[in-house]
């Protein structure tokens, strides 16, 4: 994770754990979903793949062109970058109402896709894709949204001036984001409900699979039987550690002890391991301290 400027940029598997930390006062339920059309694949610069555009330069001139055009801050909560990558805004952070929608931004978090997703141009690469399920299961967690179109919204659905279409409809809709492609399917909503949305399902239940497999094995009383197991682990410590170091001489001993102090041999013989008093008792009876 790298902040630098206004943004914070981290991996998508950073995500989750980042934003369990964020403690959001406004009431979340929407997650729109765009794309940048500009920046895209191209001004990124890709090259087999890889932008030789900075992500921090991308995301910079991205907030210059908001705040040129009157805006108090970068529009969107969120970016999505071509490798998987996750850009977060400083300026609009998630208690910031975005300004992603037109009049539709109030309980919103807005997400932008890096890329221009109209037929004919960018093709979404498979770590986006990743990335984009992931980070929509994620939000769907933390503000315990359904996965639906009325909790998960394409700009498309929304009229220049904000009212909620039934579905994508050219010159009734502000724009075709995030595009007429995407997800390669479209961006109607029965192109969302085809693949888009099963996927963030399917994702989602999986992130609460897991939760559950761990508080189950944390939250379970031991069983008899390891309560059983438990006890005689305890009891095989304890006469471990009393053989380490012995309250007294034991009587078996005593006499060998008496003769090794008497021969000069050692200093002291209390406190010793039940070893030692093994070795000093062979030690005597093979008549080495007569
Ligand atoms: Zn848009």
């Amino acid at each position: 994770m790298i902040q630098q400027g206004n943004f914070l940029l981290m991996e998508k598997d950073e995500f989750r754990d980042w934003l369990s930390k964020q403690s959001v006062s406004r009431k979340i339920d929407r997650l729109q979903v765009h794309h940048t059309a500009s920046p895209n694949y191209k001004t990124r610069r890709m090259v087999n793949g890889i932008a030789q555009q900075d992500h921090f330069e991308c995301l910079e001139g991205m907030r210059r062109y908001h705040l040129s055009e009157g805006w108090s801050g970068t529009g969107q909560n969120i970016t999505i970058f071509e490798d998987g990558k996750v850009g977060i805004s400083l300026d609009r952070n998630l208690n910031k109402t975005p300004a992603g929608i037109r009049n539709a931004n109030s309980g919103a978090i807005c997400i932008e896709i890096i890329g221009y997703f109209d037929k004919g141009n960018d093709v979404m690469t498979d770590k986006q894709k990743n990335a984009v399920v992931h980070i929509y299961a994620c939000l769907a967690e933390k503000f315990n949204l359904t996965i639906d179109t009325n909790h998960i919204v394409y700009h498309a659905w929304f009229t220049y001036g904000g009212t909620r279409l039934t579905d994508f409809k050219p010159g009734e809709s502000s724009k075709t984001c995030p595009g007429t492609a995407f997800w390669g399917d479209g961006n109607t909503v029965a192109a969302a409900k085809k693949n888009f949305l099963p996927q963030i399902q399917a994702e989602l239940d999986q992130l609460k699979s897991k939760n559950k497999t761990t508080v189950s094995e944390d939250d379970q009383p031991m069983t008899i039987q390891e309560q059983a197991d438990f006890q005689a682990l305890q009891e095989q410590v304890k006469q471990l550690t009393s053989k380490l170091s012995m309250d007294k001489i034991p009587d078996w001993a005593m006499e060998a002890c008496v003769a090794a102090k008497n021969a000069g041999a050692v200093d002291t013989t209390s406190g010793g391991s039940f070893d030692f008093y093994r070795l000093i008792t062979v030690l005597y009876r093979k008549g080495f301290f007569k």
